[in-house]
């Protein structure tokens, strides 16, 4: 149980997620809450948000309990990626050193339903064996890290999805790539992953709203898809709704509570 944050005290967002960008536009309609939202840096456009923001790392576990002293951070909200577990870990550690309460606001993981093909596989390593010896149409959907580890199939003809055109060649022979920025539909990924002619799909279990056009996409198509696990995370506490987040931080946004 944490007490109502008192008035206009600073809370850390970190971010890079749908569900960040979420809380932060509840939160800019909240007087009381002085928050900032955290971005890595990976994408070169960050859509500005309706806060103030900042980007870039935070130097490790030292550095961010720095910064939550510094910056006289009264409380954190780990929105980051369910596949950001470097960012995540050092959070719960760097709290508690600065003691700092923290709540990560992570949706659940999607769940194969009747019709999924899914071949569930514990990292992006396995993802790659998975995919096997003879040549197929893989649409590539997990960003663009560790796209090198698929190198290494290289009879597979790729089709990967990016935010930004990549600088440079990629690290992956045989690849097509498309650059959109998510939220992704049901139409549209239906479309790409027939226009490729697609026959398996990679994807990390994320959960969530805006990646999971792909999934049922597939479902739709036919189509097996190679799942990867979420990474382990230390213990912390966890709600799935930006409207739990605001309840912890004292700002209940729940239409019976508010009376509207
Ligand atoms: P990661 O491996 O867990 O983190 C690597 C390092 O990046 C962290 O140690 C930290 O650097 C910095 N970092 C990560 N998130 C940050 C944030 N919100 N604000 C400031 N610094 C941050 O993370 P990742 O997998 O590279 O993901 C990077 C960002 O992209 C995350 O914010 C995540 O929400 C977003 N994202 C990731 C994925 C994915 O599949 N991994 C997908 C969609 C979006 P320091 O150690 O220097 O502090």
């Amino acid at each position: 149980m944490t007490l109502p944050l008192p008035h206009r005290s600073r809370v850390l967002i970190l971010g890079g997620t749908a569900d960040a960008s979420a809380l932060a536009r509840t939160i800019a309609a909240e007087p009381n809450i002085d928050a900032v939202l955290s971005f890595a840096g990976r994408t070169d456009q960050p859509k500005p948000p309706p806060i103030p923001f900042r980007v870039g790392g935070f130097g490790g576990i030292s550095g961010l309990a720095d910064y939550l002293r510094a910056e006289r951070i009264k409380r954190v909200v780990d929105a980051t990626h369910p596949f950001a577990a470097q960012m995540s870990r050092h959070t719960v550690i760097a709290c508690a050193e600065a003691g700092v309460p923290l709540l990560a606001l992570e949706r659940p993981a999607w769940q194969a339903v009747a019709g999924d093909r899914w071949v569930d596989v514990e990292d992006l390593d396995q993802a790659v064996s998975a995919l096997g010896a003879a040549p197929r149409r893989v649409f590539l959907g997990i960003g663009r890290q560790n796209l090198e580890l698929f190198a290494s199939q290289p009879q597979h003809a790729y089709l990967v999805r990016l935010v930004d055109p990549p600088r440079g060649p990629l690290p992956l022979p045989n690849v097509e790539v498309v650059i959109a920025r998510g939220p992704f539909d049901l139409a549209g990924d239906r479309a790409l992953l027939r226009a490729h002619r697609t026959e398996i799909v990679v994807a990390k279990n994320a959960g969530g709203d805006a990646a999971v056009a792909k999934i049922t996409a597939a479902r739709e198509l036919g189509l097996p898809v190679i799942m990867v696990k979420r990474p382990a995370v230390p213990d912390r506490h966890c709600v799935a709704t930006v409207s739990e987040v605001m309840a912890w931080l004292g700002h209940d946004t729940a239409p019976e509570n508010r009376g509207v």
